[in-house]
């Protein structure tokens, strides 16, 4: 019997970040889908935020919260900011190296709605695969790929595991404490800038047993987007790059988004990126560009070496060419509901972290690069609360569950890329009651064919979604609805 003190599920920023934390005495395993890169951290681009000193603290704190359309858990908001100025300095003092200028100091960026700079960085804008790398470096703990978690093994309130596939594999993983940290919903999008190993499995068994699901409605759409790649992952474009200056226009070369809002290319993402939809609609899906060409080129080829490459190898030439764009799904809210300890009510040895949990720190719209810092933040928390509790070992009950098919070959692939085109169309970035009705009854409809566990779980989630968005009849944060 395979059994272990702590079993994270999830090798992102939050899943290793707790695993680091881990003392070498406890027995602990971090399990992740795929090869360990395949996950949202490493393809984060734009920076981490951190409060620059105890005076910007409620500086951070206000501009989370005005983001956040003031839906925010605020004990969350500041648990985030304060623990930020102790994380950053763990962080830098065990060896990651962010970008700093000539003399040393580290440079920071700002991003839309953030009233100062804040934001650190690495390797210009690949600062998520320079932490995934550094983490991955720092984990002490067993890590293996190739499983996928497909349930969690609860009765009478406690989590006593998973069933997983290993290598393809059933198989059963037993541990006294389970941290969930498998990131978002990202595969349930047809256009996303996710990792394909982000898909809502652990949500939709969440659905599935009973456990809470928070702000499902709050789905953060980002403006900036390259969609014309057959790869389910589209490729983003950081924010960083309206920040520091680019421009969004249309065919003519105007900035149209003044139109929207006067704050123009700053304006939060949801804003902009209903702006775009909007104007697209308006304008029979006249093109709208990313355009960078007043930017020196030296300059830009070493602040965004990863974008200049990346468009490189798709034949553009950065930063005279403008770049076509289109809004795409970004980021989950809303999540798993925890306390501010990554527990989850009712259920003994299961905690959530990371892009999984909603602990409200968001509110309805998440300030740009605070995802990163919620993943450190919450999970050194989630492990302080862990290593602090008395351990309570009880006898492991027999679980003989039949899964029937985890994956049905025949069918999974044509209703898994209708559920992606119905969540695009129907629960995106304008949404419509008549619209929400139809994704229920679809979701419904697909739910009763022949399918396998997996996909059956991303359905769970994605009801939840379109319950969620349901329920709340009035706009609010990225939740837009009309009429
Ligand atoms: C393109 C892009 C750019 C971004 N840029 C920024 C940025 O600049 N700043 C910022 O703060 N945020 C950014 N974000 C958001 C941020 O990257 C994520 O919110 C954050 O990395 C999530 O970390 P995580 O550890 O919670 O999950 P992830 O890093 O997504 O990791 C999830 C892990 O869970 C595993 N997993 C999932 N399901 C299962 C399962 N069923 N069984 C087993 N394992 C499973 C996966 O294999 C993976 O290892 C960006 C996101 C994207 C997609």
């Amino acid at each position: 019997m395979r059994k272990y003190d702590v079993l994270i599920i999830g090798a992102g920023i939050a899943g290793l970040y707790a695993a680091m934390n881990l003392p070498r005495s406890k027995k602990v395993l971090v399990i992740c889908k795929d090869v360990p890169w395949e996950c949202n951290t490493f393809y984060a681009q734009g920076g981490m935020v951190t409060a620059l000193d105890k005076d910007d603290i409620p500086l951070h704190i206000q501009d989370t919260i005005e983001a956040g359309a003031f839906h925010n858990n605020r004990e969350a908001v500041e648990i985030l900011s304060r623990t930020s100025l102790e994380t950053t300095a763990d962080i830098i003092a065990k060896g990651m190296e962010f970008d700093r200028d000539e003399e040393g100091r580290l440079l920071y960026t700002k991003e839309a709605a953030h009233s100062v700079g804040r934001i650190v960085h690495a390797g210009g804008d690949a600062t998520g695969r320079y932490m995934h790398y550094f983490m991955m470096v720092q984990n002490k703990h067993e890590l293996q790929r190739n499983t996928l978690v497909y349930d969690l093994l609860i009765e009478n309130g406690r989590c006593y595991g998973v069933k997983a596939t290993v290598n393809y594999r059933p198989s059963t993983i037993y541990a006294d404490d389970v941290i969930i940290a498998s990131g978002g919903v990202g595969s349930l999008y047809q256009y996303n800038t996710n990792s394909r190993t982000v898909s809502a499995d652990i949500h939709g068994i969440c659905v599935k047993k009973g456990i809470e699901l928070a702000d499902m409605e709050m789905m953060q759409f980002h403006p900036t987007v390259f969609v014309k790649t057959p790869y389910a992952r589209k490729l983003l474009l950081t924010e960083a790059l309206r920040g520091e200056g680019a421009h969004i226009v249309n065919e003519k070369g105007e900035r149209f988004l003044f139109g929207y809002d006067e704050r123009g290319e700053l304006a939060g993402r949801d804003i902009v990126s209903r702006a775009i939809f909007n104007y697209k609609r308006q304008y029979k899906n006249e093109e709208v560009y990313l355009d960078f060409s007043m930017f020196d080129e030296a300059r830009f080829h070493q602040r965004f070496p990863n974008i200049t490459r990346t468009f490189a190898s798709l034949g553009y030439r950065f930063p005279q060419q403008r770049v076509p764009i289109s809004p795409a799904f970004h980021y989950a809210i809303g999540g798993i509901r925890s306390d501010m300890n990554g527990c989850i009510d009712g259920i003994e040895g299961l905690y959530v972290i990371g892009e999984a949990a909603s602990t409200g720190v968001h509110g309805a719209n998440r300030l740009a690069s605070n995802s990163l810092l919620e993943g450190v933040v919450f999970a050194k928390r989630a492990v302080d609360f862990i290593m602090g509790k008395e351990q309570n070992t009880r006898q492991i009950p027999l679980f003989d569950e039949d899964y029937g098919n985890i994956l049905h070959k025949d069918n999974d692939a044509a209703y898994k890329d209708r559920l992606r085109q119905v969540m695009w169309e129907n629960v995106g970035i304008i949404r419509t009651k008549n619209g929400l009705h139809e994704a229920k009854n679809m979701i419904y409809d697909m739910k009763s064919k022949q399918i396998g566990r997996l996909l059956r779980l991303r359905l769970n989630t994605a009801s939840a979604i379109v319950d969620a968005a349901l329920r709340r009849k009035i706009s609010l944060g990225t939740h837009y609805i009309e009429n």
